[in-house]
């Protein structure tokens, strides 16, 4: 019995709007961390080829004993393989790591659009594919901009479901955020609380002591309550737990706009920008 709400997809599908996200978790413990976020509550698991542990995350669910159609499986398309030959080939490998038949979300992880002749369009079209052919029930994008989608938009045919973005107080990317408003496009906000950076704000901090919860509790629940989907990433139990606990307080207006105005822009980025950013893993 889950409390935590489900937002519509402009597929018809639905997306918990809390996950557990696997980035930086060691291949060899994903299996045991997946499970604890699913024995806890969690039925939402966000991950990439780029993170290596898909495999884990089959394993977890299926140590867990839950449905796999009770479970909400994200998985990315990583930045070797947007050639569309090598991006079939690449979810193959995917689908074999989970030992699922199927994800529910899969998303081109970025558009690197100094690469490829800065053709992401017939990446898309390659995941357009894997939505006809019911391997992926839903596709989406991830660090796309502004133009990144409006090429999509002009280009092709499918609006993408998703788009994952950076996004937390320091840096809350407001405007990628509207144009998926306006475009029913869901964001998802990675690293939302800054992988901790913003947990010891003074702002941060003094709500939560007046709201009794924790300052990740509190980030959490601003993206909450901002409509985002979020999915934090701990290997840490009780941790695990607090950012499940998400749903039995409320943040005012005031302390939403407190939040919001701790955005530094540029600056309060965390990661690279995605009109530069060019690695290819080994
Ligand atoms: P998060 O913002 O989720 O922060 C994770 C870090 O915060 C870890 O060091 C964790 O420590 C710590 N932490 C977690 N919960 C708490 C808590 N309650 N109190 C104090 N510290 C806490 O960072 P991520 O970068 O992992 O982002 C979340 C997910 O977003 C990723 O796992 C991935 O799924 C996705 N992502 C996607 C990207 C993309 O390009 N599409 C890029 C980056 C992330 P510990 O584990 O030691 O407990």
């Amino acid at each position: 019995m889950s409390t935590v709400p489900t937002i519509k997809l402009n597929d018809g599908a639905s997306i918990p709007q809390l996950g557990f996200g696997v980035f930086q978790i060691d291949p060899d413990d994903t299996a045991n961390a997946v499970k604890t976020a699913l024995d806890i509550g969690y039925r939402h698991i966000d991950t990439a080829e780029m993170y290596q542990n898909e495999a884990g995350v089959g394993q977890g669910i299926r140590d867990a004993g839950v449905d796999r159609a009770d479970v909400f499986v994200t998985s990315k398309l990583n930045n070797g393989f947007h050639e569309p030959d090598d991006a079939r080939r690449a979810f193959d490998e995917t689908l074999a790591k989970l030992q699922f038949d199927y994800v529910d979300l899969f998303l081109i992880h970025w558009p690197l659009p100094t690469l490829y002749d800065g053709d992401f369009v017939s990446t898309w079209r390659t995941l357009e594919e894997f939505k006809r052919d019911g391997r992926a029930r839903s596709i989406g994008v991830s660090n796309f901009q502004i133009a990144h989608l409006e090429r999509l938009a002009n280009e092709t045919e499918t609006v993408p479901a998703v788009n994952q973005i950076e996004v937390h107080p320091y840096f809350t990317n407001d405007e990628v955020r509207a144009y998926g408003q306006q475009h029913g496009i869901v964001t998802e906000a990675w690293s939302p609380i800054a992988q901790g950076k913003v947990l010891d704000d003074p702002v941060i901090v003094k709500i939560a002591e007046a709201a009794g919860k924790s300052p990740a509790q509190v980030v959490l629940r601003w993206h909450v309550q901002r409509g985002d989907v979020v999915f934090p990433k701990s290997v840490t139990r009780k941790r695990i737990e607090e950012n499940f606990a998400l749903f039995d307080f409320e943040l005012s207006g005031a302390d939403v706009s407190a939040l919001t105005a701790l955005d530094k822009g540029e600056a309060g980025r965390t990661g690279p920008n995605p009109d530069e950013f060019d690695y290819i893993p080994d």
